[in-house]
């Protein structure tokens, strides 16, 4: 439970806010995260760091000298936009590149993945690195689907090193990849979180009991287990964790017990000393290792144990000192403030739209405002579907997207229609999260650019503007048809809707048809078992149930076909 707050909604910001209160010999506050509040070199690495909130000290506890230059921190448990990454490491980068680097969560790679793109073309040279350490979420021979966790540590920790001891971008990225290949984490909870504001946990762990395989937002775990004792619990972390150890792993060992959020030190310390034990038994070599809150779920009661296989330059960096407000370690020497006043940077125009820009942009205006009433009626629908194999925020996180477009598209409004559409998908991502939310944002972005500012529109131009949404979710989601996402639903109805098109129908007819076809598609996912996405590793629990992305997908598209027939019957306009 969270006691403490105004609006629930405005958690995640104000505890930023406290935060870098807090710690402003640190820190200073930059629209979408927080930056270092002390001098950098120039020409060093940017190390950029981030996701969620919820999880302190990761992220933003983990910026300072030897470790992060800045992290971009999204709502709770949910990724910062592509927008405020962007923002984020533009403040904090000094000229030698940007490595972004953060744990493999399919929003987060999406937003970071745009923000990349958008710094390189600016000339600010960036590279990504994913932390994947958990071993629960996919087996050895596919690390590059294995989610981060506490692992998150290990790989920034040793990047933030290398950073600051100068080296190259081409440098930094190779030990931070290197330190990720070499880390591998196993947890476990033994009760649920809950999110600000709400009456229910996540989800819940029965008592007596421990999940095995947590996410650190309360995805479920793999398997359930009676609750053993604290030296069968070392066993088991210990044993897992080294037969899924590297080649060449080596004998010497960073080990990490991670508290979740509610675990008492002195439980962590008892199991720590067992785990101590066993790993001393198995003839490895523990080096510095951390027992503490490091990577957090909210108020979830469980822990995770990480190990990082040392080899010589790793060893060196991860013992490197580091003075953030979270960690610290050795002794740096103190380095002077910097002008933190002009951080803040100056947004886009607007531009004048033609008479029917403006009148299709009204129209945008409305298909929005039915968007929304469609997610709001439909919200805990979607966040119960999401909850079976995911994370439970589908709903949540159409809400705040949806909201936040309509209102951005309604304050927009009497401008043209790629204005609109464009400043809208902005506000669905900036404020939504998630990999929907990621999605949603630019394909309203690439819609509003493929109607752009024309003199006059015709149903040629609304089958374009239907393609460019469906191409944009295929090109920045990679998903394919029948990996069980939103693709499912979306591919459907765009092929509906440019063959009802091509057969003269009308704007707002192709709308209707396209919809029910959509709609069945949807319904279909439920034969599917996902492929990609955080349902991913728990696929046999998503069997036999729709995929929330598609179900939402297909029913805003009904809510449009309606919306726009009383429109087009009422006023007897033409799109
Ligand atoms: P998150 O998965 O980050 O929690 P949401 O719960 O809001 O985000 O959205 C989940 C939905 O996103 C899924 O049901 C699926 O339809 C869609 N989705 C996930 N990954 C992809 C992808 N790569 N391409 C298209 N859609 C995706
Ligand atoms: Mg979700």
């Amino acid at each position: 439970m969270t006691s403490i707050f105004d609006d629930p909604s405005d958690f995640a910001q104000e505890a930023l806010d406290g935060f870098v209160a807090a710690n402003r010999q640190y820190v200073a506050r930059v629209d979408g995260g927080v930056v270092r509040s002390t001098e950098m070199t120039r020409g060093q690495v940017a190390l950029v760091v981030g996701g969620g909130s919820g999880h302190y000290p990761a992220f933003a506890g983990l910026v300072g000298a030897g470790l992060a230059a800045a992290s971009a921190c999204g709502n709770i448990f949910a990724s910062p936009s592509a927008g405020q990454v962007y923002r984020v490491a533009k403040s904090a980068q000094m000229g030698g590149g940007v490595l972004l680097s953060y744990g493999n969560y399919g929003g987060d790679v999406l937003h970071f993945g745009q923000a990349q793109q958008r710094l390189n073309a600016e000339g600010i040279e960036t590279r990504t690195v994913l932390v994947t350490d958990d071993i629960a979420s996919a087996p050895v021979d596919q690390q590059e689907k294995r989610r981060g966790i506490a692992g998150d540590l290990t790989v920034f920790k040793v990047a933030g090193a290398a950073a600051e001891a100068g080296l190259t971008l081409d440098e930094v990225e190779r030990l931070a990849i290197k330190t990720n290949s070499r880390t591998r984490s196993l947890g476990v909870a033994f009760d649920g979180c809950t999110l600000p504001g709400a009456v229910e946990p996540l989800f819940t762990v029965p008592s007596g009991q421990m999940s095995l395989g947590l996410g650190i937002h309360g995805e479920p775990g793999i398997s359930e287990h009676e609750m053993p004792t604290a030296s069968e619990l070392a066993e088991l972390l210990v044993s897992r964790l080294l037969a899924d150890r590297p080649q060449d792993a080596g004998t010497r060992v960073v080990a990490i017990l991670n508290g979740l959020g509610t675990v008492k030190y002195e439980e962590l310390f008892l199991l720590f000393g067992k785990i101590e034990k066993l790993l001393i038994a198995a003839g490895l070599e523990i080096v510095e290792p951390e027992c503490g809150e490091l990577v957090t779920s909210l108020d979830m009661a469980g822990l995770s144990l990480t190990l990082l296989w040392l080899d010589d330059e790793l060893a060196a960096l991860w013992s490197a000192p580091a003075d953030t407000p979270a960690y610290r370690k050795g002794n740096l020497t103190r380095r002077a403030h910097r002008d933190t006043r002009q951080l803040a940077e100056a947004v886009a125009d607007t531009e004048q739209g033609t008479p029917a820009a403006v009148q299709l942009g009204r129209l945008a205006v409305a298909a929005l405002e039915s968007a929304r009433s469609v997610v709001v009626e439909h919200e805990d629908f979607f966040g119960k579907l999401d909850a079976i194999a995911g994370d439970g925020d589908h709903g949540i996180g159409m809400r705040r997207g949806a909201d936040a477009a309509a209102e951005a598209a309604g304050a927009a409004d009497g401008t043209g229609v790629r204005n609109i559409l464009t400043r809208a998908g902005e506000a669905w991502s900036e404020k939504a999260g998630g990999t929907s939310g990621a999605l949603w944002g630019a394909a309203l972005t690439a819609t509003g650019n493929a109607l752009g500012n024309k003199d006059s529109y015709d149903t040629a131009d609304a089958a374009a503007a239907v393609t460019a949404f469906a191409t944009a979710v295929t090109e920045l989601g990679n998903a394919k048809l029948g990996d069980k996402t939103m693709v499912d639903a979306l591919l459907p109805f765009a092929e509906a809707f440019a063959g009802e098109v091509g057969r003269g129908a009308s704007a707002d007819r192709a709308l209707t048809v396209a919809a029910e076809v959509a709609r069945t598609a949807a319904d279909r996912t439920a034969d599917l078992s996902p492929k990609i996405g955080r349902a991913r590793p728990l696929a046999e629990k998503s069997l036999g149930h729709p995929d929330p992305g598609a179900v939402s997908l297909a029913l805003i598209a009904q809510g449009l076909g309606q919306t726009f027939a009383l429109l087009f019957t009422n006023e007897g306009a033409q799109a």
